[in-house]
């Protein structure tokens, strides 16, 4: 532990000078006087530079290593939640969502306002850095370099390989424990957990230049998602608006799903075809969170390394956020008692809160997003006041609202209704 946070906030202090070490660094003697910190943490996108920030309040010394360099392909959409629980501050955000147009396949479309409140969009170039700076200055290090490996150090905790980005050699830290918040497809996950795989959604997008007002049918103040297996056979399709540019994107779990053709189809039925595209990007976006997030040893994970984003919404920087502090909060439990089942706590306290969401978004997107004749159902359901309402009240402060038993039993009903066929589009 250090209490260096206040100097450490004033001024960030330089760097230590690196170390690069023998590969044999397994070896005591070769390992003493490697640096040593009580957590780094992998990856500094929401996840990470949320754990690390509050890894550094809690007086803990703490290395943020992120490979830096790329912006992450992101629809950009929060919850009003996610900036109240972590104080974000508006300035942060680069549109403002007053609702979202729902499309059918049938090209009918349901409109659903948000009422009070409005949904945040954030470019993730300055958000994510905007967040990494706010670790540095609770007192976490950044350092810019790819994570390589864990080993076992020989005086305990975990030796982490990494490269610089500068294409230095390679080097070795010491860590306490170690947070694995470097995304989907986690190479710290790979490595500890070895078999533990989930399921991905690969989305596309297309950056593109808004388009001036009025000159196609584009709302700066809406999002619209389509269900419409043309544009994806298993998922959705959007446009996301971000001030300036939007998001134009499309996932599925179909490989060889034809994704480019999807966009330049929902760009042609926009009328944005001709509107300049500034990025063409994709990831992986998981949906399923890991059955466990840590390796009874030293190492928890959080965030899209996890597993961890809402099905059938693919929402994830709010979950993120939540995993790399409740992380944060198990990593530094261990690192007080030294009591590797203390890692646990993250994963247990996350699903406590959100398991159940995460398991009706589950059946929702299992039943709803497999043909086109139920997604023009599902489109209907969606005109319904009781269905908007629940539908806002739970993403915008992520918690389903109890004191209306009677919406959720009509909900019910109208769902099983249209699930049986009984109600027709
Ligand atoms: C196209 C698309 C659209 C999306 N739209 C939305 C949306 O609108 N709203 C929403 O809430 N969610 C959305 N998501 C999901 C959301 O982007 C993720 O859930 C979220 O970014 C997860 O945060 P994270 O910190 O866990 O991982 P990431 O944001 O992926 O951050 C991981 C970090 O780890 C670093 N890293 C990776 N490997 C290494 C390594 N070997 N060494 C060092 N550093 C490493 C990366 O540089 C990165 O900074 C979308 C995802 C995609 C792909």
């Amino acid at each position: 532990m250090r209490d260096g946070l206040k100097s450490r906030e004033a001024s960030a202090p330089a760097a230590a000078p690196d170390r690069a070490i023998p590969r044999d660094a397994a070896n005591p003697e070769a390992s003493s006087g490697i640096e040593s910190f009580d957590a780094v943490v992998v990856g500094g996108g929401p996840a990470g530079a949320t754990a690390a920030a509050e890894l550094a309040r809690s007086g803990h010394a703490v290395l943020l290593l992120d490979r830096m360099g790329r912006i992450k392909p992101c629809g950009g959409a929060v919850p009003p939640r996610l900036m109240a629980d972590f104080a974000v501050p508006e300035s942060l955000l680069v549109a403002r969502i007053a609702g979202a147009r729902i499309v059918a396949p049938s090209a009918r479309s349901v409109d659903m306002p948000v009422g009070e409140g409005f949904v945040g969009m954030v470019d993730r170039e300055t958000f994510d850095e905007w967040l990494r700076d706010r670790a540095a200055r609770c007192g976490a290090e950044r350092r810019a370099g790819s994570f390589l490996r864990l080993e076992p150090a020989p005086e305990g905790g975990s030796l982490v390989w990494y490269r610089p980005k500068d294409g230095t050699a390679e080097r070795c830290l010491r860590a306490r424990v170690v947070v694995g918040a470097d995304g989907a497809r986690s190479a710290v996950a790979r490595q500890c957990l070895p078999g533990a795989s989930v399921p991905c959604v690969y989305a596309y997008h297309e950056i593109v230049r808004s388009p001036a007002p009025g000159t196609s049918a584009y709302d700066g103040t809406r999002c619209d998602v389509h269900y419409d297996g043309s544009l994806s056979p298993d998922f959705y399709a959007w446009i996301f608006p971000h001030g300036e540019t939007a998001s134009i994107g499309t996932g599925s779990m179909q490989k060889g799903f034809g994704m480019r053709a999807a966009i330049g189809e929902l760009r042609r039925k926009a009328g944005l075809e001709g509107v300049e595209t500034l990025r063409r990007e994709g990831a992986p976006i998981p949906l399923r969170p890991l059955r466990r997030w840590d390796d009874g040893r030293g190492v928890v994970l959080a965030g899209d390394a996890a597993g961890v984003v809402a099905p059938a919404s693919g929402e994830g920087i709010y979950y993120a956020m939540l995993g790399g502090r409740l992380a944060a909060d198990a990593a530094h439990g261990f690192l007080l008692s030294g009591d590797a089942r203390t890692l646990r706590r993250a994963r247990r306290r996350f699903m406590r809160l959100h398991g159940g969401v995460f398991w009706i978004l589950g059946i929702m997107q299992h039943y709803w997003y497999r043909d086109d004749g139920r997604r023009e159902r599902f489109v209907s359901i969606c005109r319904d006041r009781d269905v908007q309402q629940l539908t806002w009240d739970a993403y915008m402060n992520k918690e389903l609202v109890k004191a209306r038993p009677l919406a959720h039993a009509r909900i019910f009903f109208k769902n099983l209704a249209h699930l049986t066929g009984l109600a027709r589009a």
